[in-house]
Order: C-alpha cells, then sequence, then structure tokens
C-alpha cells in the first residue's frame, strides 16, 4: 500500500460547496482510505520544501502565499499505487483550463494553479512528504468531520468566467469586485480571513 498526502488547499477547505463534494469523493473510499485528516497552517518553510521543485517559477511567491494564508485541511491516504494514480486521474490536471471535464479539479477549481487539492502524484512521492509533513501534524487520525451537502452556494463557474477576465484585464475593478462577493457567499468566515481568502484567490490572477 502506498501513502499519500492529500491537502484541501485554502479555496477548498472554505468554500462550503466545493469542500463538500471533495468531500462526498473521498469519503467515498472507492479503493483508498482515509487514513487522518486535520486542520493545520503550514509555515512558509514548509511549504518551500514541499514544493521545492517549482521554486524560481513565476507564480511560486503567489503559490507560498496561497498554501499558508489560512489553515488547510490536510491528511494521509492509503492506497494500492493503481488506485493512487486513479484516484490522481479523478482529480485532473494541475492548470484549470486544462483539467480533464468531470474531474473534481474541472468541477470545483476556479483557475490556474487555484485548484482545490494536493494529492502526492506516486507512491514514492506520497512516502517522502507524509514523512516531511508527519513532522508538523499528526497523519494518524480523522479528527474532523466534514459534511458532503451544504446550503452554501456553489459559484466555481461564475467565479472561473470572472477570474478569466481579471487575468485577461477586462473589467478588472468590477469582476474582481463580484469574485470577492461570490467568494464570501461560498464560505462562512471572519471577515480577516476572508480577506486572506480574496487576497489568495486575486493572486492567483495576476
Ligand atoms: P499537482 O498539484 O497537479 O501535482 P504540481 O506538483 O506540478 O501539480 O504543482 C504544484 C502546485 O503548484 C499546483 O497544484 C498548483 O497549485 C501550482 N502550480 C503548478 N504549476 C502552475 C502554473 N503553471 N501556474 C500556476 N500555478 C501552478
Ligand atoms: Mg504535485
Amino acid at each position: 500500500m502506498a501513502n499519500a498526502l492529500l491537502i484541501f488547499k485554502p479555496d477548498a477547505a472554505y468554500r462550503l460547496a466545493a469542500r463538500a463534494g471533495i468531500w462526498g469523493w473521498l469519503a467515498s473510499e472507492r479503493d483508498w482510505k482515509v487514513e487522518s485528516l486535520a486542520w493545520f497552517q503550514p509555515p512558509p518553510s514548509l511549504i518551500n520544501d514541499h514544493y521545492d521543485f517549482l521554486q524560481g517559477r513565476p507564480f511560486f511567491p503567489w503559490l507560498v502565499d496561497f498554501m499558508t494564508a489560512l489553515p488547510v485541511l490536510v491528511g494521509r491516504v492509503t492506497a494500492s499505487e493503481d488506485a493512487l494514480k486513479r484516484m490522481r486521474h479523478d482529480l485532473g490536471e494541475t492548470r484549470i483550463a486544462q483539467s480533464r471535464p468531470g474531474s473534481l479539479r474541472e468541477r470545483y477549481g476556479i483557475f490556474g494553479g487555484l485548484n482545490c487539492l494536493h494529492l502526492s502524484d506516486a507512491a514514492g512521492t506520497g512516502e517522502a512528504e507524509v514523512a516531511r509533513w508527519a513532522k508538523f501534524v499528526q497523519l494518524d487520525r480523522v479528527e474532523v468531520e466534514l459534511e458532503d451537502r451544504t446550503q452554501q452556494p456553489d459559484h466555481t463557474y461564475h467565479l472561473r468566467s470572472l477570474a478569466t477576465q481579471v487575468a485577461g484585464g477586462i473589467h478588472v475593478e468590477a469582476a474582481s469586485q463580484m469574485i470577492r462577493e461570490l467568494v464570501a457567499e461560498e464560505c462562512e468566515l471572519e471577515r480577516s480571513e476572508l480577506e486572506s481568502l480574496w487576497r489568495v484567490t486575486l493572486g492567483a490572477l495576476s
């Protein structure tokens, strides 16, 4: 069995419909098992190491801000190597514009690398990531209960359309403001946390 690290990134941890949809998939435990789940706010040093291979890329400062701005949901799953491949298939491609129709990222990701979920890409990386993260957060028990449905609206596709405008330099002010309003409707967050989520969401578009 392979170990894999799973992270609900801030866009999935707080947008409640996205979180419920992703949890519905994960909790099906089709051919994997969720071994742990916990809230944890990673320090920048951990994200620097975790995404070491991306250092120097233009989006890297945003990526570190995205992954450290708020507590995220971190877990461990076990699966056979083949099942892990199938989970990555269900997840979809990294960048939202390329993500396969019907995949989790196509369904819930907003734009670019604002893509909901981290999942180790193979058994070897899974082992290394689990060992690294286990020094910071417990990866042995499920200590968070998530809902697989919510009253909160799901504005993913509207957000994607607005994000495309902002990234293209079209109606930037109006579209950014509407993104703030729609994200706020999807979440139940205090103002200061909402502002962090707005910052990393809009930060993906510049
Ligand atoms: P994955 O998460 O699909 O395994 P990578 O490991 O290549 O993808 O990249 C890690 C994360 O970095 C991505 O999930 C995404 O959030 C971000 N990222 C990677 N490439 C890009 C890109 N070209 N533009 C914006 N963000 C990116
Ligand atoms: Mg990866």
